[in-house]
């Protein structure tokens, strides 16, 4: 149909409501004039867009639904191909997108109260306010239900925040950072917003990273960091809470693979009908056309269950290992989808203006963020034996 993406090969795209397919032919347009002729450069810099912000507004992407304004939820089938044509212009424009609409929106959304939700809602919505969140630590983030070292210590109408937090994704410009930390006295997991500026916050740019360059990441330090007791979030007790937000943002992980997926296909598809050797195009080789099927199937079998997915989300009987699942297998096809789009553009490849070597590197981190392999197999194995296998 007209405006799907070449790579949707089953046309699932078609699933959409039509309102809900204008929303994404606006964010398209967007992503091919604003976002795909600064990508490259960007990345080459290890440089964050600053200036497409105000564009995101305008969008009004819709990722919540104000309770006041009478509008429906949006469909998690809306909310995963956003996330899915996102990561087709650039993973990072996506994760940073992801990490605020999904893990900080996300949160206040769970663990808020509705005075909460009225205060920094809508105002992240309208990306007046961008939001970061703070869960990995230093020493580790498979085993951070278990290894929170951050601390919290009520003091009146404040609570003090002392620790470390690692990886934390636009944190160093964000207006609002979610803080999970362990409050000394109950040993209970509880959850901050901490405000731009607050004394004793500090968060220091990662430099240096091969993947998501674009995308900021911090090392946030909690010096000291106090907090009032309005900003802690309501309904936020233990790390069951933290694991409920997860549960949300992996599956937006797995549509962020799918979109990898489907854009290594199409450059590679491209340049398999452009590129001659032996005196004819690439793609009139058997073992040429071998590697664009096998990438096609990986991006329409990941895309079916993505599609499948949102369904159980939006039906309510959606669970942590479904995610889980979508997460693991879904990044394990991608890393192999890209490898076999590099390896059809030779030595082009590994040359940053041909696209690839972006999704190349950028799949890296998408494979290990938000929860590794190791750890989605270990929710899953655990789901359906019954026995936990993380220690
Ligand atoms: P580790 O936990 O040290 O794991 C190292 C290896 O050991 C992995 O292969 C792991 O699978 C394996 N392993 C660990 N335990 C087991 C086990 N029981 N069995 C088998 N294997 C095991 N965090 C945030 O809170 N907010 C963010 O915004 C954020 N953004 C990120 C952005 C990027 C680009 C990256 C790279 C990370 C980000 N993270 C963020 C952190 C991310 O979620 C963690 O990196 C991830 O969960 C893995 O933790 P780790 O890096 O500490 O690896």
């Amino acid at each position: 149909g007209p405006g799907l993406l070449p790579g949707d090969f089953y046309a699932y795209e078609d699933l959409l409501a039509p309102g809900e397919r204008e929303t994404v032919e606006r964010l398209r347009e967007f992503l091919r004039s604003e976002v795909a002729p600064i990508v490259t450069d960007h990345w080459a810099r290890d440089a964050f867009p600053f200036q497409l912000i105000p564009g995101f507004a305008n969008l009004g992407l819709n990722t919540w639904a104000d309770p006041d304004s009478g509008d429906p939820e949006p469909s998690n089938l809306l909310k995963g191909i956003i996330a899915l044509e996102l990561t087709h212009a650039d993973a990072s424009i996506a994760t940073f997108f992801g990490v605020h609409t999904g893990l900080a929106m996300g949160t206040v959304l769970a663990c808020g109260d509705a005075e909460q939700q009225r205060r920094w809602l809508p105002a992240m919505s309208g990306f007046e306010k961008v939001g970061a969140f703070g869960l990995t630590e230093p020493h580790g983030g498979s085993d951070v239900a278990g290894g929170l070292q951050t601390t919290a210590r009520r003091d009146g109408d404040e609570w003090i925040l002392n620790g470390a937090k690692r990886w934390i994704g636009n944190a160093t410009f964000a207006d609002l950072v979610v803080i999970w930390a362990r409050d000394v006295d109950t040993d209970r997991v509880l959850g901050f917003i901490v405000e731009k500026g607050t004394p004793g916050f500090h968060a220091s740019k990662i430099e240096r990273k091969m993947a998501l360059r674009i995308v900021q990441n911090a090392d946030i330090v909690l010096d000291d960091c106090r907090v009032p007791e309005a900003n802690r979030l309501a309904h936020a007790d233990s790390f069951k809470d933290t694991a409920k937000i997860l549960r949300q943002t992996r599956s937006g992980v797995a549509w962020e693979a799918v979109g990898i997926m489907l854009a290594a296909y199409e450059i590679a598809l491209g340049y398999a009908t452009e590129r001659e050797q032996f005196g004819r195009p690439i793609g009139k080789f058997q073992l040429v056309q071998d590697l664009l099927v096998k990438m096609l199937g990986n991006a329409t079998g990941s895309f079916g269950m993505m599609v499948r997915l949102a369904q159980l989300q939006d039906a309510g009987v959606f669970k942590d290992e479904h995610s889980a699942l979508a997460k693991a297998y879904c990044t394990v096809r991608m890393r192999e989808t890209v490898g076999w789009a590099r390896e059809l553009l030779g030595g082009n490849g590994i040359v940053l203006d041909y696209n690839v070597g972006r999704f190349v590197a950028d799949a890296e981190a998408i494979y290990s963020y938000e929860g590794t392999r190791e750890i989605q197999t270990l929710i899953v194995g655990r789901a359906v034996t019954g026995l936990g296998a993380f220690v």
